[in-house]
């Protein structure tokens, strides 16, 4: 058995639209350790959500078009199964919480009966003998058993996320997907449901892929880290790797448009301009434009994925030629 519960390589998929050839991801490779959590990074439009809906094969197609690459999720090969094979382990083998809690729910069906039905496809068991497996779960995601006959509007925010992580969970998944689960929360709440969300997957040995924005998230319960820009990992590493010894220009423009607790007079510096259009991708470096280290060889050559140790991988042409290069030498 693989050390690994996913491994994606050089994955490649665009959309086919009236305006042209959408490429929305553009050679991404990761892996994820079983138990571990992996935190996918990068901003809005970076293709974080497209590389996790591939890996439960939900690209729609047409338009989109997977033109290349492999997906292996607990020894599985994703791209050879049949659409009834995929659908078996959706929810059982991978299971994914999505963005919105507010509009995942269906709001005329009991948030009991919304768990249960999950386990009674997945553990083609009946729907009363499911109830009962559904008002376990409900407890287990800190929500009283005796609520199960509600429905979603006589829930908060943060307890209807929980109602979600408790359907994600239902059927026990070896890998979790969750896209921004907090972003639609207030952040006291937010906080409540990453702890949740990583004692349960401590408790069940689950892996995670944890998709967000915000660096904050990661630190607080990712093992790893993979940055995402235009369609690309640019770098990837353990969290000392990605927050001590920072290397690609566009993490480090990450971290600098985030308050630093520890530097409370630094000024935020954001990242000038916008990622590039994914119809326009130019040839080189796709951060070429926005980059502050920039050399004439970015702007013709994409960077090469550069093993810089066993656990941290950069693809920039600043470390073509020296890997101990560090970004604070050039503003010395
Ligand atoms: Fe900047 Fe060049 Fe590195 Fe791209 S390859 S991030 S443009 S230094």
């Amino acid at each position: 058995m693989s050390d690994n519960i996913l491994n994606i390589e050089d994955l490649f998929i665009q959309f086919n639209t009236d305006d042209g050839v959408v490429k929305a991801l553009n050679g991404v490779s990761l892996n994820i350790k079983r138990g571990k959590t992996l935190g996918l990074v990068g901003e809005t439009g970076a293709g974080k959500t497209t590389t996790a809906r591939s890996i439960l094969r939900l690209v729609q197609s047409p338009p989109g078009e997977i033109v290349r690459g492999q997906i292996t999720l607990d020894n599985m090969d994703i791209m050879g199964m049949s659409e009834n094979d995929v659908e078996k382990i959706r929810g059982s083998v991978v299971s994914m919480i999505f963005q919105d809690p507010m509009t995942a729910l269906n709001p005329v069906i009991s948030v009991g009966e919304q768990i249960a039905e999950a386990i009674a496809i997945h553990k083609e068991m009946p729907l009363k003998e499911a109830m009962v497996e559904a008002e376990k779960m409900l407890e287990m995601v800190g929500i009283p058993g005796s609520r199960k006959n509600e429905y979603p509007h006589q829930f908060s925010g943060g307890m209807k996320q929980r109602v979600i992580i408790a359907i994600a969970l239902s059927c026990s998944p070896k890998l979790l997907i969750a896209d921004e689960p907090t972003t639609a929360l207030d952040v006291t709440i937010q906080a409540q449901v990453l702890e949740l969300m990583k004692k349960l997957k401590e408790e069940m040995n689950m892996s995670m892929l944890m998709i967000t924005h915000d660096l904050g998230v990661v630190v607080e319960v990712c093992d790893e880290v993979a940055i995402m820009y235009a369609g690309r990992i640019v770098e990837k590493g353990n969290l000392v790797d990605i927050y001590r010894h920072t290397k690609h220009p566009y993490t480090e423009g990450l971290f600098n448009s985030i308050p630093n607790i520890d530097d409370r007079k630094a000024v935020l510096k954001p990242i000038k301009g916008l990622m590039s259009d994914p119809s326009k991708l130019p040839e080189g470096c796709a951060f070429y434009d926005r980059c502050e280290y920039a050399m004439i060889d970015c702007k013709n050559k994409q960077p090469e994925v550069l093993k810089l140790s066993e656990t941290h991988t950069v693809a920039c042409h600043l470390y073509q030629n020296d890997p101990e290069f560090k970004l604070d030498m050039l503003k010395e």
